[in-house]
């Protein structure tokens, strides 16, 4: 069903990335600015980063994978023991704004203010500047695409285009990209949050991991690209981190079955575009730069919106 799959290195039939955005509480202190303080319950649920990200540190070293995490430049400089506890087993760093700014809701200048200061927080604290970005909340603006290429960052993983990656072509250079899906976000599956306006049944570990589960089975099938969006406050729950737990053994146990950070598998990606090996889709960006004509021309479309 993939009719263009990536020939994965060493005969895989699947590339996989579990991804963790670490964002603590710096989604707190933008949606309650001066509440924040005041909500120590909520707080303590994001705070769970502190025990959860040293567990599923345990959890990679104990199968021996090197993951991709992607961390606001806020939440690095918050807590930089955790920043150590990564970089020391290996890991890859990924850029994934300052303080879970949204793009949308910036300006272009502003957007690429806050880029660069993430960008140099990860470079001082790092000692390399980040080779990828996933907006925050998904937040990819029109001008986020033209951003990543002018840092030279190699991938994003925000998008949600393909089953494989793609690449984004801008004024400014390509970006190859590393495409997801809500269904492999953990908080459809398991959040309830209602200082967030977030409220979903929270399902069983087993239930979330049966969803997790059949889209690795169809990547599997098909040769295609796995990327989970987890949280650690989220995911590295105890139960919810034993399942993972299961689930690295049971896919490992296949053989075939490629584990690599995110920056490997651009990386991987590219090479195959220069050896012609492989030749990509290319999305142009952005798609579109103003409001589509046909709006204007007939007003009863805007009145029809709902
Ligand atoms: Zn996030």
């Amino acid at each position: 069903m993939i009719t263009n799959p990536v020939p994965w290195p060493n005969g895989a039939r699947v590339a996989c990335a579990i991804t963790f955005d670490i964002d603590t509480d710096s989604i707190l202190h933008l949606e309650h600015r001066e509440r924040a303080k005041s909500l120590v319950s909520a707080m303590s649920w994001l705070k769970y980063d502190e025990v959860a990200v040293p567990r599923i540190l345990a959890m990679y070293k104990k199968f021996g994978l090197k993951q991709t995490f992607f961390y606001p430049a806020w939440c690095m400089e918050r807590y930089p023991h955790l920043v150590e506890a990564i970089l020391k087993d290996g890991h890859e760093i990924g850029a994934h704004g300052y303080l879970h700014e949204n793009p949308n809701q910036l300006t272009a200048e502003e957007e690429l203010y806050w880029l660069d200061r993430q960008v140099s927080i990860i470079k001082a604290m790092t000692g390399a500047a980040p080779r990828g970005w996933r907006a925050p909340l998904y937040n990819f603006s029109e001008h986020s695409a033209e951003y990543l290429a002018r840092h030279g960052m190699i991938y994003d993983a925000s998008l949600m285009g393909d089953d494989i990656p793609y690449v984004l072509r801008t004024p400014s250079g390509d970006v190859i990209e590393l495409p997801s899906h809500w269904a492999m976000d953990d908080w459809p599956h398991y959040t309830h949050a209602p200082e967030f306006h977030y409220s979903m049944p929270i399902k069983s570990p087993d239930e979330a991991m049966n969803v997790f589960m059949s889209e690795f089975e169809a990547m599997y099938a098909n040769h295609g690209l796995w990327v989970a969006v987890w949280h650690p406050f989220v995911s590295g729950r105890l139960a919810r981190c034993l399942r993972i737990e299961q689930m690295i053994e049971a896919m490992l146990k296949r053989g075939d079955v490629w584990f690599a950070p995110l920056e490997q598998i651009a990386r991987h990606v590219k090479a195959c575009i220069a050896d012609g090996s492989w030749s990509p889709r290319v999305d142009k960006l952005p798609y579109y730069t103003e409001m589509i004509p046909e709006l204007d021309s007939y007003p009863g479309l805007q009145r029809a919106a709902q």
